[in-house]
C-alpha cells in the first residue's frame, strides 16, 4: 500500500505541474481534466458500490443534480457558479438521504433498479419542470470570466482539487469503523447486524457520502459547459462510464476506480476521434464492460497487485500448536444475578411454508450457566438462534433478554445489549484479515463510533489478547479465508468474545474442529464463564456436552422434549428415544 501512496503522489506532482509546464495548449488539458471528473465520480461511486457492495447505475444523476442546483441558483442570484457549488454537493447529498432511507431498509437488488429508475425520474422531472429548470432549452451560465488563453487551467485545478480531496475522503472513510462496516455488508449482510453494525444506517450514510463530490463536481462542470439541459445532465450514458472506469481499475481499492477513469476516459477520446459518434462509444463501452467483467473480474489494479505479489512472494508462516492459553483479568459484564433468569423464550413459533420449525418453544436460560441444546439435526436448534439474535422474524410468541424483551428489536440492537452468538458454519468475514474480523464488532450504534478509527489502540491490544487465547495470535495479519475450518471457528469465538457479551449462542463450536482444539474450546469457554459469561451451547459431541453443561434441553421436532441435569437427561428414555438412541452408551461416567 506504500508503494501505492507514493506512486499516487509522484502522479500528484506531475498532474500539478503538466499545465505550468505546457499552458498553451488547451486540448490535453481538457482529456485530463475529464478524466479528474471521471476519476471523482467512480471513487465516490466505490463508497457505496464497492465498500459497501450496493451497484448503484445511476449515479450520474448526483452529477446532473449538482450541474441543476448551481445552474439555477447562480443564474437567480446573479452569482458566479463556482461560489454556490458546494450547494450542488448539499442538493445531492440530500436526495441521497431520501432515497436511500427508503431503499436501503431492505437488502438486495431492489437498490440497483431503484437507482436507475432515479435517474430516469430525474430527466424526466427536470424536462417538465420548466419554471425551475427552463426544460428542454436549458440553462445557459455565464462565461467564465478569466482570460480565454487559458481557459482550461482554472477547471484544471479545480477538478484536480476535487479529485484529491474525494480521494482522501473515501480513504478516510475506508480507515474507520464506518468502512470496515461496509466491507462487512458487502461480504456478509446478516453477519454484520448480528455482530453490531446498523446496517440501515450504514448503508444510508454511504449512499449519501458517495453523492457528495459528485454534486460539487457537477457544479463546476456545469460552469465548465456553460449550458446544462436534461438529456446531457441526466444520461444514463454517464453511469455506465462509472461503473465501467471503477470495475475496470479495482471496485473496492481505493486507487482502482482513479486508475479506471483515467484508462477509460483516454479510450473514450481515442474512440471520439478515430471513430466518432456517439454509438460507437456506446458499443464501445459495452463491449469493454463485457470483457472486463470476463477477463479482469477484480479489475486492472487488484489484478496487477497480484501478479507482482506471486513475483515476489512473502515469507509464508507455518501453522503451529497454539501457544499456551492466558486468561486475563476480566471485569464480570453486568448482568442479572446468578441464577436468575437471563434469557426467556416464550411460546415462540417459527414456520417454513408447511414446515413448523419451531413450535410453540419455551426456554429459559439462568444467568452463570453453561446451558446446553441438543437434538437430532433439523429439531430447530439454529432457528431458535436466528430468532433469538434476531436473523429471522418469529411467528409468535416473546423473547426477554435481561429484563427487556427483544423479539422486536433489529439484530445490531440485540448485539447492543450484550447477546453474542457464532455460527454452525462459521461466517467469517473471508477477504479481512483475522485481525480485521475480530475487531469488526460494534459495542453501540452512536456516531463517534461509527467515525472513529477502525482499529482504536485498546481494541487492537483486546484484539491480540482474543487471539492469543484462542491460540491463533500469529494469524492476526493472515486472511481469514485462508486458514482451517476448525480455526476459522476459533477466530468467530473470539470475535463473539471482543464486545464481552452477557451472553453468547454458541452454535457447533466443536463441528468440524480438530480433537486437540476441542480442548481448547471447552477450556476457554470455562474460563470465559467462571468470569460470568453466560453460554447457550447447541453441540453434538454429547460426551463434551454432558462433561461441560448444565442444565441440558434437548429439543425434538421444534419442541423441548426434556431439561434438567446432564445425569437425569441422559438416562430420560423420552431422550434415549428420539435423539441418543436406546443402546447409547455414555463415554464419561
Ligand atoms: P438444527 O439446527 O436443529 O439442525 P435447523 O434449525 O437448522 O435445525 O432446521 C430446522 C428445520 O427448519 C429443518 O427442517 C430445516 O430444513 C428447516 N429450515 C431451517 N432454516 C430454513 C429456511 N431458511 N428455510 C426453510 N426451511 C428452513
Ligand atoms: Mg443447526
Amino acid at each position: 500500500m506504500r508503494r501505492a501512496h507514493l506512486a499516487a503522489g509522484a502522479c500528484l506532482v506531475a498532474l500539478l505541474l503538466y499545465p505550468v509546464v505546457n499552458p498553451w495548449q488547451p486540448y490535453p488539458q481538457a482529456v485530463l481534466l475529464m478524466g479528474f471528473l471521471l476519476a471523482v465520480q467512480a471513487t465516490s461511486w466505490n463508497i457505496i458500490s464497492g465498500y459497501a457492495g450496493y451497484i448503484s447505475l445511476g449515479h450520474s444523476m448526483f452529477l446532473g443534480l449538482g450541474a441543476y442546483t448551481v445552474g439555477i441558483l447562480a443564474v437567480r442570484w446573479g452569482v458566479n457558479p463556482l461560489w454556490v457549488a458546494p450547494l450542488g454537493g448539499v442538493t445531492a447529498t440530500v436526495v441521497a438521504v431520501l432515497i436511500g432511507t427508503v431503499v436501503l431498509r431492505t437488502r438486495g437488488h431492489a437498490f440497483v433498479i431503484i437507482t436507475i429508475a432515479m435517474l430516469l425520474a430525474a430527466q424526466i422531472i427536470a424536462v417538465n419542470s420548466r419554471d425551475l429548470t427552463r426544460g428542454s432549452d436549458g440553462i445557459t451560465l455565464e462565461l467564465p470570466f478569466w482570460h480565454r488563453d487559458f481557459q482550461n487551467i482554472p477547471f484544471y485545478y479545480a477538478f484536480l482539487g476535487l479529485l484529491v480531496v474525494t480521494v482522501l475522503f473515501s480513504a478516510w472513510i475506508r480507515r474507520t469503523k464506518l468502512g470496515t462496516g461496509l466491507v462487512a455488508i458487502r461480504e456478509d449482510e446478516g453477519k454484520a447486524a448480528s455482530i453490531g453494525v446498523h446496517t440501515t444506517r450504514f448503508k444510508v450514510v454511504a449512499y449519501a457520502a458517495s453523492a457528495f463530490f459528485i454534486g460539487v463536481a457537477g457544479g463546476v462542470y456545469a460552469y465548465y459547459l456553460t449550458f446544462i439541459n436534461p438529456v446531457g445532465s441526466f444520461a444514463i450514458l454517464g453511469s455506465v462510464t462509472i461503473v465501467l472506469a471503477a470495475l475496470a481499475g479495482g471496485r473496492g481499492t481505493l486507487y482502482g476506480p482513479v486508475a479506471g477513469a483515467f484508462a477509460v476516459n483516454l479510450v473514450s477520446e481515442a474512440a471520439t476521434v478515430y471513430a466518432g459518434g456517439v454509438q460507437s462509444r456506446v458499443l464501445l463501452f459495452g463491449g469493454a464492460l463485457v470483457l472486463v467483467v470476463l477477463f479482469l473480474p477484480k479489475g486492472l489494479l487488484p489484478t496487477a497487485g497480484a501478479w507482482w505479489r506471486r513475483r515476489h512472494p512473502a515469507k509464508v508462516e507455518y501453522i503451529e500448536q497454539p501457544a499456551a492459553l492466558a486468561v486475563r483479568e476480566r471485569t464480570p459484564p453486568p448482568a442479572a444475578a446468578p441464577g436468575e433468569v437471563l434469557l426467556s423464550v416464550r411460546g415462540v413459533s417459527r414456520r417454513f411454508g408447511g414446515l413448523v420449525a419451531v413450535d410453540d418453544l419455551s426456554l429459559d436460560v439462568r444467568q452463570g450457566t453453561i446451558t446446553a441444546l441438543i437434538g437430532p439435526n433439523g429439531s430447530g436448534k439454529t432457528t431458535l438462534f436466528n430468532l433469538v439474535t434476531g436473523g429471522l422474524p418469529a411467528d409468535s410468541g416473546e423473547i426477554w433478554f435481561d429484563g427487556r424483551r427483544i423479539d422486536r428489536l433489529r439484530p445490531w440492537r440485540r448485539c447492543h445489549l450484550g447477546l453474542g452468538r457464532s455460527y454452525q458454519v462459521t461466517r467469517l468475514f473471508k477477504d479481512m484479515t483475522v485481525r480485521e474480523n475480530v475487531v469488526a464488532p460494534l459495542a453501540d450504534a452512536r456516531w463517534r463510533t461509527m467515525l472513529s478509527d477502525a482499529v482504536r489502540g485498546h481494541e487492537a491490544e483486546r484484539a491480540r489478547e482474543l487471539l492469543d487465547l484462542v491460540g491463533l495470535g500469529r494469524f492476526a495479519g493472515q486472511q481469514a479465508g485462508a486458514l482451517s475450518y476448525g480455526q476459522q471457528k476459533l477466530v468467530e469465538l473470539a470475535q463473539v468474545l471482543m464486545l464481552e457479551p452477557k451472553l453468547i449462542l454458541l452454535d457447533e463450536p466443536a463441528g468440524g474442529v480438530n480433537p486437540s482444539l476441542l480442548g481448547r474450546i471447552a477450556e476457554v469457554i470455562r474460563e470465559l464463564n467462571a468470569a460470568g459469561v453466560t453460554f447457550l451451547v447447541v453441540e453434538h459431541n454429547i460426551p463434551l456436552v454432558l462433561d461441560l453443561c448444565d442444565p441440558v434441553a434437548v429439543l425434538a421436532g421444534g419442541r423441548l422434549i426434556a431439561e434438567g441435569p446432564p445425569g437425569r437427561v441422559r438416562e430420560d428414555p423420552v431422550v434415549l428415544d428420539a435423539y441418543l438412541g436406546a443402546d447409547w452408551v455414555p463415554a464419561v461416567r
